[in-house]
């Protein structure tokens, strides 16, 4: 077993996002500590172009697979690629933002490897040569730290909780083949809905509605907020199983996880299944009718009142403040 770092990064037209370079930083932090080097794994369209930059986030060698066949993500022939660079480039560890695609790569990759895989770690550590990761268990409640018996490590990092630390290193850039060979889907069209902003797992701000909102017409009073702050809106599953927003906008155990910067929650009660999914959020802010609402209790700063004259009254002093 070597002890260099595959860190995972998707690019699409040669963009990458911050929850990327947050793999490349962490994996290079972790490579530091084992005596290695990290590699990063770069895939998507215009791969090469973003390959050349990962060496200022400490990636010592980048490997860039751009061919047509990975344009779109597809979890057969990532997986089979990061597993096949993995055992090249002798790795300990394979590190990948816990995004969407991200999540359903790393299992597969831990199965080609047959390498213990270590989900939503929110802190990462080595310790006596040894990798020790930090994770939640019981929707949040409590954090476990999780090691590995199986020489190879696999970990997913929860998007907004590592560093991204920029410096002045380049990496060594080469190409790299797609491993096509074997079962796979095919991949016809990627769907973008989020539109302008920032996918949920990656925002650093959110603004989320709950059944308080009374009505998918009263999000406007939340975009508009949103739009203020440079946030993304996001929901309760009241919200969504009412169809006023469709499921990509839950947050929670059974929608997505989010750890933005800071995170406003509108007319949300603070059900535990929803605190499962944003209680890492840097800070949490509450607005509420009801002083007893549980959302309180987890918040760093609470309002309590209407939000239909609080949340207006907030864009407007908001909008004063950042736009001038
Ligand atoms: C297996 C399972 C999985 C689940 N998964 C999720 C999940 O992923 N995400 C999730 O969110 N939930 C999930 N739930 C549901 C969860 O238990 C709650 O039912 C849900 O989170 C409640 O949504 P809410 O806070 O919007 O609504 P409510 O609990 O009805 O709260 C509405 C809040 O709005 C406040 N309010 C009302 N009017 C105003 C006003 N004018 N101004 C200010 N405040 C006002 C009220 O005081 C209240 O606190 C799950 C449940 C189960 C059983």
């Amino acid at each position: 077993m070597g002890n260099n770092v595959i860190a995972f990064v998707q690019c699409h037209d040669g963009e990458i996002k911050r929850t990327q370079l947050e793999a490349v930083s962490e994996g290079a932090r972790i490579a530091n500590a084992l005596g290695g080097g990290c590699v990063a794994v770069v895939m998507g369209s215009g791969a090469a172009d973003a390959a050349a930059g990962l060496g200022r986030y400490g990636a010592r060698t980048a490997r860039a697979i751009g061919d047509a066949a990975v344009a779109h993500y597809n979890g057969d022939i990532y997986g089979r690629t990061v597993a096949a660079l993995a055992r090249e480039h002798d790795a300990a560890v394979i590190v990948a933002s816990a995004t969407a695609a991200g999540k359903d790569l790393c299992p597969r990759v831990a199965a080609h490897l047959e390498a213990g895989y270590a989900a939503d770690a929110t802190g990462v550590r080595v310790e006596d040569g040894k990798l020790l990761v930090t994770r939640p268990v019981y929707a949040g409640k409590a954090l476990i730290d999780v090691g590995f018996e199986s020489d190879v490590a696999v970990v997913s990092l929860r998007p907004n909780n590592f560093e991204v630390s920029e410096g002045e290193g380049s990496a060594e850039v080469s190409e790299a083949q797609p491993v096509l060979e074997g079962p796979s889907a095919k991949v016809l069209e990627t769907r973008q809905t989020a539109g302008e902003r920032a996918d949920l797992t990656e925002a650093s701000i959110i603004v989320s509605g709950g059944r308080g909102m009374k009505g998918p017409e009263h999000f406007q009073l939340l975009e508009e907020l949103a739009d203020v702050l440079g946030a993304t809106v996001g929901a309760s599953r009241a919200v969504v199983d009412a169809g006023w927003r469709p499921h990509s906008d839950q947050v929670g155990q059974t929608g997505k996880t989010v750890s933005p910067k800071l995170y406003i929650a509108v007319g949300i009660s603070g059900a535990i299944q929803h605190i499962a999914g944003m209680r890492t959020s840097g800070c949490i802010v509450a607005i509420n009718k009801d002083p007893d609402a549980p959302i309180f209790k987890i918040a760093d700063y609470g309002i309590v009142g209407d939000l239909f004259e609080i949340v207006p009254r907030l864009t407007e002093e908001l909008r004063k403040v950042l736009q001038n």
